[in-house]
């Protein structure tokens, strides 16, 4: 992700931290330190333990606390993803990254068709993962509360214990909302999953989820929370974004590029004159063509490359002087879904197929919706 820097690696998985999280640890600090009494009085009411308060609510103190409590809840937030990536390891997903954000922690996988069977236990786990911490955080309160409640310290301890684990927990609440693409929403699709297509399992978890971002926005807009905006932002993105994906995904499964794509292929000489070029892309409605040299590939040339040379220019060259030479070609085997990628990572729109070295045909990015158009039906 842009804006991410590695800090470290765990289980040999690359921790990345994107600059936003270190805009949100000082609002974080400030929050908890200008709250700190009232907060003292709710964790010791939900633990029920006597908290000394003199020394936490001294000077800077607050906002100390503040830093460490923000910290802490990103190292469970880190644990959490953790989780996630150990149990995806175990079913032989790739783990590429993990990144802390603004909102909390995001595990990069490798793409392909979640599968349900392997997405149930992946997405239960992190939240379990967080209720596990959070009970081991509330543990340690009554631990320091039994053993040296009397000393200076033990106020600071039972404050920063209690406070995580009452995080960790609202951390496991919120992640089991069936909310698509949070935890308990790939838990319901991978239930969903059990009786429909994928497809459309994710149709209706992503659904669902958009319900719930409208309903944290409102709650946000209301009671003026721009962390739920922003919670609700991303929920609804991701919801969108993973359904398109997994439509993709499950309508151009098997489908192969030789099955999609246009041929015979216009192709153009690498003499023939730009001026001509352009003709011809009028008078066939296409934007790029294959160049090919005594029928081999050497290049293509697309109205980007044209666009570049002036006007003037372009009257007295050839293809050859304009066109792109490190071509990207496909075989006709090549899975579609692999030919999409491929266009959305270099920024291409028409990729050349190619078989033995002789052109065959060329797939366009429209040629692939219209598949998937196709297939909807
Ligand atoms: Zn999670």
């Amino acid at each position: 992700m842009n804006g991410s820097f590695r800090i470290g690696r765990i289980f040999g998985i690359p921790i990345l931290i994107h600059f936003t999280f270190l805009l949100i640890i000082p609002l974080f600090a400030w929050i908890i330190g200008s709250q700190i009494e009232t907060t003292a009085d709710l964790i010791r009411e939900i633990y029920s333990v006597p908290i000394d308060v003199s020394l936490i609510t001294t000077g800077y103190i607050p906002y100390i606390l503040g830093i460490v409590i923000s910290l802490g809840l990103f190292a469970g937030v880190l644990v959490h993803e953790l989780a996630h990536s150990v149990v995806a390891r175990q079913s032989g997903i790739k783990i590429n990254s993990i990144t802390l954000l603004i909102f909390g922690g995001v595990a990069s996988m490798e793409e392909g068709l979640p599968d349900p069977v392997v997405e149930l236990p992946m997405a239960l786990i992190g939240p379990i993962t967080s209720l596990f911490v959070g009970l081991v955080c509330s543990g340690f309160v009554y631990l320091i509360d039994s053993m040296v409640s009397d000393a200076p310290l033990a106020g600071v301890l039972i404050f920063i214990f209690g406070y995580l684990g009452i995080l960790n927990v609202i951390l496991f609440i919120f992640n089991l909302l069936p909310a698509f693409p949070m935890d308990g929403g790939r838990v319901l699709r991978a239930g969903l999953a059990k009786r429909m297509p994928l497809h459309r399992a994710t149709r209706i978890a992503a659904d669902i989820g958009k319900g719930f971002a409208v309903v944290f926005a409102i709650i946000g807009i209301v009671f003026f929370n721009p962390l739920l905006l922003l919670i609700a932002f991303f929920i609804y993105i991701g919801a969108s974004q993973e359904t398109v994906a997994v439509k993709y995904s499950v309508l151009l499964q098997d489908v192969r590029v030789g099955s999609v794509m246009s041929s015979p292929v216009i192709t153009v000489a690498p003499t023939l004159p730009v001026t001509k070029v352009i003709e011809t892309m009028f008078a066939t409605k296409h934007l790029g063509f294959p160049v090919v040299d005594r029928d081999v590939l050497v290049g293509i040339v697309t109205v980007a490359d044209v666009q570049k040379m002036s006007p003037i220019d372009r009257d007295a060259m050839q293809v050859r002087d304009v066109m792109t030479r490190n071509i990207i070609a496909v075989s006709p085997d090549t899975p579609v879904t692999d030919v999409l990628r491929l266009m959305s990572a270099k920024d291409i729109g028409r990729i050349p197929v190619v078989d033995k070295d002789r052109i065959v045909g060329i797939v366009t990015r429209s040629d692939i919706l219209k598949v998937v158009e196709l297939k909807e039906i």
